[in-house]
């Protein structure tokens, strides 16, 4: 809300002085009029359509009908009467801010067409004072074509904005709703039963440790596995949650090449400063594919991993000196460069094959680090 509140106030910066501007200019015009009863309607007129606009912002239905033709009729007035045409572009702001379809095409159009007659109107009649500021009416006619339209198509962009963001906030809820349950699903599955299982054994062993203690030996020994097993379990478990880390998918790389003989080259940033776990544990995956199909399809000798880290992305290369085996469009295949190019779209990230000499992946994914906080500070 704050947001978007500073975003208002940039994009509106100068707004303010033209809204005040225009709010005087028609009292300049009003007294150039001869009778002072003309004067007298022409206040009168200005302060109506004035009260009339700010109702007409707060009115809902038939009513922004009504009070819009109101409007209207006193924007042809002022022009017929004061030359003073600049209602027509209060009327313009306004009707951009309709949020309705239908009464903003009417309206839009009968705001059109009764300013464009008007104007014809003074221009036929000469009027002086009229021909004088026509570069400016110009101005406002072509203001009366074009900023409702801008206007209701950005507030229309803006709402789809917002109902992206919902969404978004909502999925990102959703997995985390969806996370906490497999979570209380594997514990139930795995310490659950264990615990409940290592509970009867003990209570077996209890009673059986006077009248059979040798029973009751291999059930403190069953207690026992089980209570391992568990442990084994919960460890697995917490390193499938924390997700894989570069560095230790390095590690494992190095090792699979090695034992495909391929040379590895790599040059990489030496630490990439606060990536998300999500990212990393995408681009581990990405990695870990890579090289698969490098020591599996290239017949390379050398393969080379190139990492950098700037404000905008992070780039991940893997080419391979080899032959690329894959038909043009290599995807459709297997499962691994589809799935890849799946969880990269996932993070707005992107995949690019080349594989004219040997076989090069380009994976790029934007840079979601946030800048470091000091402790304390926020
Ligand atoms: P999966 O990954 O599902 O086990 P796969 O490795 O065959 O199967 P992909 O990883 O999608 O599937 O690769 C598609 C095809 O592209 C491969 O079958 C292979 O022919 C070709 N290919 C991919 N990477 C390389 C590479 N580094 N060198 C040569 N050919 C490659
Ligand atoms: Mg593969």
């Amino acid at each position: 809300m704050i947001k978007r509140y500073f975003t208002f106030q940039k994009s509106n910066a100068i707004a303010p002085y033209i809204w005040t501007i225009l709010c005087i200019l028609p009292f300049y015009f009003i007294i150039q009029v001869p009778s002072t009863i003309q004067m007298v309607l022409g206040v009168l007129l200005t302060l109506l359509f004035f009260i009339l606009y700010r109702i007409a912002f707060i009115s809902k239905g038939w009513l922004v009908y009504v009070w819009t033709l109101i409007l209207i009729a006193i924007s042809i007035t002022a022009t017929s009467l004061y030359s003073y045409v600049y209602f027509a572009f209060f009327l313009a702001y306004y009707l951009g801010n309709i949020q309705n379809r239908v009464t903003f095409l009417t309206l839009y159009f009968i705001h059109l067409v009764s300013t464009s007659v008007s104007i014809n109107y003074s221009i036929i009649m000469h009027e002086k004072l009229f021909l004088q500021q026509l570069p400016f009416v110009i101005i406002v006619w072509i203001s009366v074509i074009l900023l409702p339209f801008s206007l209701y198509n950005r507030k229309e962009r803006g709402q789809l904005e917002e109902k992206l963001e919902d969404a978004n906030k909502r999925i990102g809820e959703l997995v985390k709703l969806e996370e906490r349950q497999r979570i209380a699903r594997d514990l139930h599955d795995t310490l659950g039963q264990k615990l409940s299982l290592i509970g009867l054994k003990a209570d077996l062993a209890r009673r059986l440790i006077n009248k059979d203690p040798e029973q009751a030996r291999n059930e403190l020994k069953d207690v026992q596995q089980t209570a391992r097993t568990a442990l084994s379990e919960v460890r697995k478990m917490v390193s499938s949650m924390r997700g894989i880390r570069l560095k230790d998918e390095m590690l494992r790389i190095k090792q699979i090449l090695e034992a495909a003989q391929i040379h590895l080259e790599k040059k990489m940033e030496p630490n990439l400063s606060n990536v998300s776990p999500f990212t990393e544990n995408i681009l581990s995956m990405c990695l870990k594919e890579a090289v698969n199909n490098v020591v599996k399809h290239s017949g390379a000798k050398n393969c080379f991993i190139t990492l950098e880290q700037s404000w905008k992305e992070i780039i991940m290369t893997i080419q391979d000196d080899g032959i690329f085996k894959g038909s043009h469009n290599g995807y459709l295949k297997g499962h691994g460069l589809i799935g890849m190019k799946e969880r990269l779209e996932f993070i707005n990230g992107s995949l690019e094959l080349l594989t004219t000499d040997g076989t090069t992946l380009i994976i790029r994914v934007p840079n979601d680090s946030k800048p470091e906080t000091k402790e304390g500070q926020l």
